[in-house]
């Protein structure tokens, strides 16, 4: 069932924090990516408040209209909330329902983040490796894509379905060579850009490594987001203007922002809601 007052296909920011600073501060919120596409409906990375995001979201959304799962990494202000979302996913069934894409650290080994009882009650797991496609409902398949994010698991991926975008996400991750072939095709792309420079021993994308993307693929849009505090002190304007003339129109996200996954990929704003959370 699509969620009432979106669009059948969109994504909904439900979280844009980058490192654990401005998850602890809250600055901005830690929940991951809500989407619908396709048949599938669901998070990714569901942080802390990820939860609280969803039952607080206008229009509303459910968790327990979940059906599908993906974690990038464990770490915790990309995971805290996947137990929450498991307990959604599976509450309406008796047999075991829905789909989990993780890392297999995440989703079998001493420190994982999926609980037992509530792994046992989803009926598809997955695990990412480099290059598998997996499908989740609704004629979806993920492509997973290697990342290096220190020393833990830790993949991005590129979902596709008939008749809509492609669209990637690259997760905490050093820029990595193979990134220009493997994203080429996305129509959007969203970046993990937790810094604006590169800094030595810090797997993550910086700005400036999403700049030199950015001259060698060419999505219809790029969303920078899990900003840390640098790039959010500099805001959203200066993300757009440092990746200007790039032949993608570049996107600061901010918390709760929606996008269409259909063409052409646009920014949903809130006064385009009605008081009753419609959108016409
Ligand atoms: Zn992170
Ligand atoms: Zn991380």
């Amino acid at each position: 069932m699509p969620s009432s007052g979106y669009p059948a296909n969109f994504i909904r920011f439900l979280g844009t924090a980058g490192t654990r600073f401005i998850m602890l501060s809250q600055r901005r919120s830690s929940g991951g990516i809500w989407f619908s596409y396709g048949g599938s409906r669901g998070v990714i990375d569901p942080g802390p408040g990820s939860l609280v995001r969803i039952c607080e979201a206008r229009p509303p959304l459910s968790p327990i209209d979940v059906n599908t799962i993906v974690l990038t990494h464990r770490h915790i202000d990309h995971s805290s909330d996947v137990n929450a979302l498991a307990e959604g996913m599976t509450l309406k069934s008796r047999n075991p329902r829905g789909f989990i894409l993780s890392t297999r650290d995440a989703l079998e080994d001493g420190d994982r983040v999926l609980m037992k009882y509530l792994s046992s009650r989803i009926a598809k797991k997955e695990i990412h490796e480099d290059g598998k496609f997996t499908s989740p409902a609704g004629g979806v398949t993920i492509e997973s894509v290697e990342h290096s994010h220190h020393g833990v698991e830790c993949y991005g991926f590129i979902f596709r379905a008939d008749g809509l975008p492609s669209w990637g996400v690259i997760s905490d991750t050093a820029p990595l060579p193979g990134f220009p072939a493997r994203y080429g095709d996305c129509e959007l792309l969203i970046v993990n850009t937790a810094l604006t420079f590169p800094r030595a021993k810090l797997d993550h994308m910086s700005l400036a490594d999403v700049g030199s993307l950015l001259g060698r693929v060419s999505p219809a849009a790029t969303v920078i987001t899990h900003m840390g505090a640098d790039l959010l002190d500099r805001g959203g304007e200066y993300i757009s203007n440092r990746l200007a003339a790039r032949g993608t129109k570049v996107i600061a996200a901010t918390d709760g922002m929606i996008l269409t996954l259909e063409n052409p990929i646009t920014i949903l704003k809130p006064e385009e809601f009605d008081n009753d959370g419609a959108h016409d």
